[in-house]
Order: C-alpha cells, then structure tokens, then sequence
C-alpha cells in the first residue's frame, strides 16, 4: 500500500535494497518505487514487461504461520516442513510450544523467540496454542536489525481497535506475558503494519501445502485496482514472487488487488472499506456495468418488470438502484435486503448439499431469484468446478459434465471482458487447480 511521507524515497530505496540484499536485489530490476496518483506510494514499471514475466521475488520480513482455526499446525513454524506425529510430539523440544522440527529448534532463527515464549509461561504446555502461534509472525519484530526496523516503521500502518484484541489472544496463553509497555506498543504497531501490507497465502514448501501470512515492503507497496496487472504468488515458504498479468508499459504502474476479482463493485468496496480504510476509484468501479459483467445486477423489484437493476452512482456504498427495462429506481436499502437474500440462500447451499444438488440448484432454483451475472451465483459456478475437480467419491453424469464445462466457459469469458488477462484465476479455471 502507501507509505508515510516521513520517509524520504531516497532513505526508502536504500532500506529497500539492504532487505532485497544480494541475493534478491537486481542489477536492472523492472520496477521502481515513485508516487502514485492511486495513494502514497506504489511500484512503477521502468521499462515494458510482458505477460508472465517475473516483475519483483522478495523476502518476508516478517512471516509466519497463519494459524488459524481451520488450519493444519503439524509445520514448523520455522523452515514450514511437515511434522509428523500427535500434537505432544510436534512441539519443541525445548518446551516453547510452537510445532518446531528437529532441526529448527536450535536453528539460530528459533533460539530468540524460543526463549521468549518460555518465559512468558505458556499455560498449556502439551499443545500448540493457535492465538500464541499466530503471534509468532508479530513478535519476530524483535528480532529485526537496525535497518530492517526502520523499513518496518517505514509502512504505513493503519491503526484499528480489533487488532489490540490479537496481542491479547496471545497474552491469554501465557502465564507472564510482557507486561511492558513499549514492548506491546511495538507488537500493536506491527500488527497494524502487517494488517494494512501483509500477503497470506498458500506455499508449497517440499510437496508440503502450507498457509502462510508475511509482510513484504516491496509487494506491499502496490497499490490496489480491481482487476489488477499483476499476480503474486508464495515460493519455498517465504519468498513472493509477483508476475505480470497483462503487458505493462513502461511508466505504468503494477498493481494488485486487494479483494476477489468475481465480487460486484459494492461487495469489494465495502470489504476494502472495512479491512483497509481504502476506497476505490478505478476505471472498473466508475463502470456502473462494470465492464458489461452485470456482477452487481439484481431482478427488478416492480411487480410485473423482468429487468435488471444496477446501482446508479459509483462512487457511494449506498447507491440508488435502476431498472436498465423500466427505468424504476428503488433505493439502496431495499436492494442491499435483496442482495443479502440472494446471498444467504446460496451460500446456504454451497454449505450443505452434494455437486448434483448444487447444480440441479444452480441451474433450476437460481433462475428464479437472481440474475445469471450476480456475483454470488458466479462465486457459487466456481464452488462447483472447484469440487467437482477435487477428488470425490460421487458420479456424475454427461448431463453433469457439461454443466461444468458450460461454467468454465462462462467465467473465463467473464474475466475476458473485466480484462484480467493471465490472472491467477484463469489459470487455476483453465487447469482445475482451484
Ligand atoms: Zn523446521
Ligand atoms: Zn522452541
Ligand atoms: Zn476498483
Ligand atoms: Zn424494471
């Protein structure tokens, strides 16, 4: 994202190069940081870039295992190989209570934080403690150099009330958590600096699937569009890799985004608003069609009128709906009940029925309640192909096979006219890797 102006761009481009350090900073790199007219700053091309090619590889500075409620804790939360055995046996050896390898545990990286956890008393000690392991990505801060430490206090960090309520997760776990008072600043601080920049997502590291969520300053530094240039991607754990997904000019800037690229103009906007105090003025969110997709489209709600309503202004989260048949206009609250329904009662669903369900549903059911292009019947299309390409124990029939061929074509079509070009998606449509 942004960064606060208090850094110069020339202080700035020297943290920049002593993180990327010889192993990752190019002679010649592609990219360069200026000012964005989009916010703060961002990441520029400096000469043209093709389709496919490798704009920037970085690492975390700070990363760690995401740790959340469903994910699989048997890694280490250190190189992120697979661990094997019950829960007692993944734990460190020297009684941290983080899932450590044999290896890690006396690895110079884990001795730090090892000791750490140890004395602050983890209260349960024959388990991993997801809130303590989830603060691991956090209190690596501690660890940072001089210079790493200014690159940190370098981003923009958006401060949020919620985010104090991770620091006391964690401290929930510990017989003696820190108590000092710079010290939880520090985490606070870091907290909303990796809320506001950080990446999560899957690595593979070893044929082992991991989640991980970890702040690059170089990536974070791309602004947000909504159907965006550029793709990204984790390698060997920490390490993001960011792509072209479209040519990109000389002079242009790279960007990517921050939320889904199938969620209607309202649905992006609201989640930005809420997770990144961001709102978004890009060509795609101006485009009350957004670019002939319909995805916000909703039935008109005039009794006898088949049409479609879109919302009339742009550039509000509670807009004015018409009717594209009958012209009628209904307010946004109406609407938004309308939208919810429609939401609900799919997502319900996905939640609960077989493929062969969901499509007899899709197919027979939706029709009647939502217009095809609304966003939520698309996601539901995707949620389909996704679990029909899993391995699965049902049947299905020619009839069946079709339908999903049918909503292949329709969603690579979709991401044709938003004009995604190769984005992430239309490779993992195109390959059934969802
Ligand atoms: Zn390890
Ligand atoms: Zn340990
Ligand atoms: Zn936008
Ligand atoms: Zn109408």
């Amino acid at each position: 994202m942004s960064l606060k102006f208090n850094t110069s761009l020339e202080d700035l481009r020297n943290l920049v190069n002593l993180h990327l350090g010889a192993k990752f900073l190019e002679t010649d790199p592609n990219w360069q940081v200026l000012d964005s007219s989009i916010s703060g700053r961002g990441l520029f091309a400096r000469r043209d870039v093709n389709v496919g090619d490798v704009i920037l590889r970085e690492p975390a500075l700070l990363a760690g295992p995401k740790a959340g409620q469903s994910t699989n804790i048997n890694t280490c939360a250190v190189c992120y190989c697979r661990l094997e055995g019950n829960d007692q046996e993944i734990l460190c050896k020297n009684g941290c209570t983080m899932p450590v390898c044999e290896m890690c545990c006396t690895s110079e990286r884990h001795v730090g934080e090892c000791k750490v956890f140890r004395k602050w008393k983890p209260k349960e000690n024959g388990k991993v403690n997801r809130p303590a392991l989830r603060i691991v990505s956090i209190i690596r801060c501690l660890f940072l150099n001089e210079d790493q430490h200014k690159l940190l206090y370098a981003l923009q960090a958006n401060p949020d009330k919620y985010y104090k309520a991770e620091v006391q997760m964690a401290a929930a776990c510990f017989e003696e958590f820190t108590q000092n008072k710079d010290v939880l600043n520090y985490f606070y601080r870091t907290i909303c600096a990796f809320n506001t920049n950080a990446f999560e997502g899957s690595s593979c590291v070893g044929g082992h699937e991991v989640l991980i969520r970890a702040l690059f300053p170089v990536a974070g530094l791309m602004n947000h569009q909504c159907t965006p240039n550029a793709n990204h991607h984790f390698e060997n754990g920490e390490t993001i890799v960011i792509t072209a997904a479209r040519p990109i000019k000389e002079g242009e800037e790279i960007v990517t985004s921050y939320s889904k690229i199938l969620w209607s103009t309202l649905a992006r906007n609201t989640f930005m608003k809420l997770t990144k105090q961001f709102e978004c003025c890009c060509p795609r969110c101006m485009d009350p069609t957004e670019n002939g997709t319909y995805l916000s489209a909703l039935f008109c709600r005039q009794q006898g009128c088949k049409g479609i309503m879109i919302p009339v202004q742009t550039k509000t989260l509670q807009p004015d709906w018409r009717c594209l048949t009958c012209e009628s206009v209904f307010p946004h609250s109406k609407m938004a009940r309308y939208q919810d329904f429609a939401l609900n009662t799919i997502n319900n669903r996905i939640n609960a029925c077989s493929i062969s369900d969901m499509i007899t549903f899709i197919n027979d059911m939706c029709p009647r309640f939502c217009p095809p292009s609304n966003y939520v019947l698309v996601e539901a299309k995707l949620n389909v192909i996704w679990r029909m390409s899993r391995a699965t124990t049902e049947v299905f029939t020619e009839e069946q096979l079709k339908c999903k061929d049918r909503y292949r074509a329709e969603l690579l079509e979709l991401l044709e006219k938003l004009g995604a070009g190769e984005c992430t998606l239309k490779k993992l449509i195109t390959e059934e890797r969802l």
